[in-house]
């Protein structure tokens, strides 16, 4: 162990200096005797503290002057207070008990002491215990609210001097910061103390990006104040020529709410304008005030266009916590926005000091919102049905808005976006969690999936190995993760019942003798409209499509190859043949000869110009027109070779023929939307259907166009090859090859 040389010499004087910086810091408010008494408060902590060190190796003492310094300097207390904070851990660490307090100091020493050890573990394991000790300081802010304004001096203190701490203790400090001691000072007005906290925990929490930003603002700093001088300058020339007494200055921005900044807008540092803030302080007198600050908005807008959406008055009426200023975002040099605060030296004490200053200004403000607030508190508190958790959520309502912190019931801390349900804190916790939530139990109650949850709610789910995700719940989750997780779930899900379906559908086409093929399994997903095979398995399982209908689909493409019929007669064919036969051939000519003869297109192999067909004679339909490498042709021709007769296309250009192509790729946004322009925009085809399927990434579909011939359709599938994303285009070979022959 390394051996520790403690000059003690040196330490003493270093003590006495840094106790002589306190009475300095604490002279403003000193009256008769209050020297007096902070000596006193300061032996005692010195004399119970003599032998305890802090982390970092010096006096301990050394903390309650800072403490003291703090509630003097920066929140502005008087000599109760600094008496209080030199001896806030003395009760808690020392022999030294409240009645000797009370004894050397008074009840309302005591009373702060009391209050102040009291609130010393806020933060505990136990949620309940939590709730409990957070109603307990706030008891004791509606009593004397210094408590609370010591305990923030405290906080700030260890957390400027925590680098000596184990980095467990240092993250628990850290988000005990934000999550309470920030939002604390930021609700009673103590902006600067409220944004220290918060550059602070992010020092320690997301030290990666805290140096980041602080490094960026490093590089930039000298550009920045030669820009703020350029900016202020003529500010300040009008109003001395004005008679205005003013301050102006550019205030950095804090690293924290750049960083906020950029969460909140996705953008990166480069974008974030508003870097610092100007500041004009007036010094006005109370009747002058308004007018003033009216006065100096009046100069900065002259000299920079103000943007309008961005005035704020909070001088006419003051924030809740007491806050007044004027603020506004005008346009400067170089086409920046900068924001620009105006205010009195009145209304910035206000600002840095909070509530400790309002206060000292109270016959002005007597019905300020912070009274209001604390009487409200007060309310809640003689209430007797709100229990300790009850009290929580209605108090931290109000300390954060567009987030909510809610406790596992081990009283682990979980954020959320506000309005978030029960069943996305279940995902936030674990995937499986979620997926098998039928409800929960938010401080004991039982509440449905749905429940929105509030600030501070104590959490539990409830689970069943018989859940699984619903379609409904998309409607009520909000965070990114429930909802992504349901539809995955809800995806395989539907996957596999599709799979049953899937095989009914076999089973069923079998029994109708159509031939189970993917050309097919479009096809009657088309019919029964459906956007895709998954959907047609999917609703085959269900139930919810009447197999009886496959035999009206069947009948509606049914071409004449089913019927067979055996029974023609002789003559009938012999006077379809002898029609066909023109003067100088037995070959039939399609489109010339389209008026005398009956004649149709073969559903089977959508035959088109340039096609090599044949013509099959039918009983009712009269003449069908087949490819010869329709998959129907062999059977036809080799069992009713004496009904086929020879055709061929005439050189018609005005007609359309439907064709049907497949097409597949990689699916990427857009990916239909491109085939369909490369269709109907620079082929001007007609599409009569499109069906479509995607799955995990790779993308199927089957579309059915009209074309003039052959040539026609080499072209498109040509233009169609060389869509981004698509990867093969053919043309179906035989659309209905489940009509095959029996
Ligand atoms: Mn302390």
């Amino acid at each position: 162990m390394k051996e520790l040389v403690i000059d003690l010499e040196a330490e003493k004087k270093e003590i006495l200096k840094r106790y002589r910086a306190l009475l300095k810091a604490s002279k403003a408010t000193l009256q008769k005797g209050d020297k007096r008494l902070i000596r006193q408060a300061f032996n005692m902590a010195l004399d119970s503290h003599k032998d305890m060190r802090r982390k970092s190796g010096e006096p301990y003492i050394y903390h309650p002057i800072a403490v003291a310094q703090i509630a003097a300097e920066e929140i502005g207390l008087g000599t109760t207070s600094i008496v209080c904070a030199l001896l806030h851990d003395v009760v808690e660490d020392t022999a030294i008990t409240l009645d000797d307090i009370e004894r050397e100091f008074g009840k309302k020493v005591a009373r702060i002491i009391d209050g102040l050890t009291k609130i010393s573990g806020v933060f505990d394991y136990n949620s309940s215990l939590q709730a409990e000790n957070f109603r307990k300081m706030l008891l004791t802010l509606a009593d004397d609210v210094r408590v609370i304004l010591i305990k923030l001096a405290d906080r700030l203190h260890n957390m400027r001097t925590m680098e000596f701490m184990p980095r467990d203790k240092q993250l628990k400090i850290s988000s005990e910061t934000v999550y309470l001691y920030a939002p604390l000072a930021h609700r009673l007005g103590l902006y600067a103390i409220k944004s220290e906290l918060e550059d602070l925990s992010m020092k320690y929490m997301e030290s990666e990006t805290y140096k980041f930003i602080a490094r960026k603002l490093n590089e930039k700093k000298a550009e920045r104040e030669l820009y703020i001088k350029t900016f202020v300058e003529p500010i300040r020339e009008i109003l001395h020529d004005q008679e205005l007494k003013a301050e102006v200055y550019g205030r950095p921005k804090s690293i924290h709410s750049i960083w906020n900044k950029m969460r909140k807008k996705g953008i990166p540092f480069e974008e974030v304008y508003d870097l610092f803030a100007i500041r004009i302080i007036l010094d006005s007198k109370l009747e002058n005030e308004k007018a003033d600050c009216w006065k100096a908005y009046s100069i900065v807008t002259d000299l920079y266009r103000p943007n309008p959406d961005r005035l704020r008055d909070w001088v006419s009426s003051p924030k809740g916590n007491g806050y007044e200023s004027l603020h506004t975002t005008v346009m400067g040099p170089k086409g920046q926005w900068v924001e620009v605060q105006i205010r009195t030296q009145r209304m910035n004490e206000i600002a840095e000091k909070g509530f400790a200053a309002h206060w000292k200004y109270k016959e002005s403000s007597s019905d300020s919102g912070l009274d209001q607030w604390i009487h409200k508190v007060r309310e809640m508190l003689k209430n007797p049905d709100s229990n300790a958790l009850d009290f929580l959520d209605d108090f931290k309502m109000n300390l954060f808005s567009d987030e909510i912190f809610i406790f596992t019931p081990k009283g682990a801390l979980m954020q959320l976006p506000t309005d978030a349900t029960a069943l996305d804190f279940a995902f936030e916790i674990h995937s499986d969690l979620g997926a098998r939530c039928i409800g929960a139990k938010v401080n004991h109650k039982l509440v449905p999936l749905s429940y929105k949850l509030q600030n501070g709610d104590q959490v539990e789910i409830i689970t069943s190995s018989k859940q699984a995700p619903k379609e409904d719940w998309l409607n009520f989750v909000v965070t990114a993760k429930a909802k992504s997780k349901i539809k995955s779930s809800l995806k395989e899900e539907k996957r596999r019942v599709a799979e049953e379906g899937k095989e009914i559908l076999e089973r069923k086409l079998k029994s109708l003798k159509i031939t189970y093929n993917s050309d097919n399994i479009h096809k009657i997903a088309f019919y029964f409209k459906f956007q895709n095979t998954l959907d047609l398995f999917y609703n085959v399982a269900l139930g919810k499509i009447d197999l009886k209908d496959l035999k009206e689909f069947q009948s509606s493409e049914r071409t004449v190859e089913q019927n067979s019929p055996k029974t023609i007669e002789a003559a009938q064919l012999e006077g379809i043949m002898n029609k066909v036969k023109t003067k100088d051939s037995d070959t039939l000519l399609i489109g010339e000869d389209l008026q005398k003869i009956d004649y149709k297109l073969s559903s089977c192999c959508n035959p088109i110009p340039g096609d090599d067909v044949f013509g099959f004679i039918t009983i009712n339909d009269g003449i069908k027109i087949h490819r010869t490498n329709c998959p129907n042709a062999t059977k036809l021709m080799a069992n009713y070779g004496y009904r086929v007769v020879k055709a061929k296309w005439t050189s018609q250009k005005e007609l359309a023929f439907l064709t049907g192509l497949r097409i597949t790729g990689i699916d990427e946004v857009g990916l239909i939307n491109k085939i369909t322009t490369v269709i109907s925009n620079d082929f001007k085809v007609n599409m009569r259907s499109i069906t479509v399927d995607s799955d995990e990434g790779i993308f199927e579909g089957s579309i059915m166009v009209y074309v003039n011939d052959t040539q026609h359709l080499e072209n498109l599938i040509k233009k169609l090859r060389q869509v981004r994303g698509v990867t093969s285009v053919t043309r179906f070979e035989s659309e209905s090859a489940m009509h095959k022959a029996s």
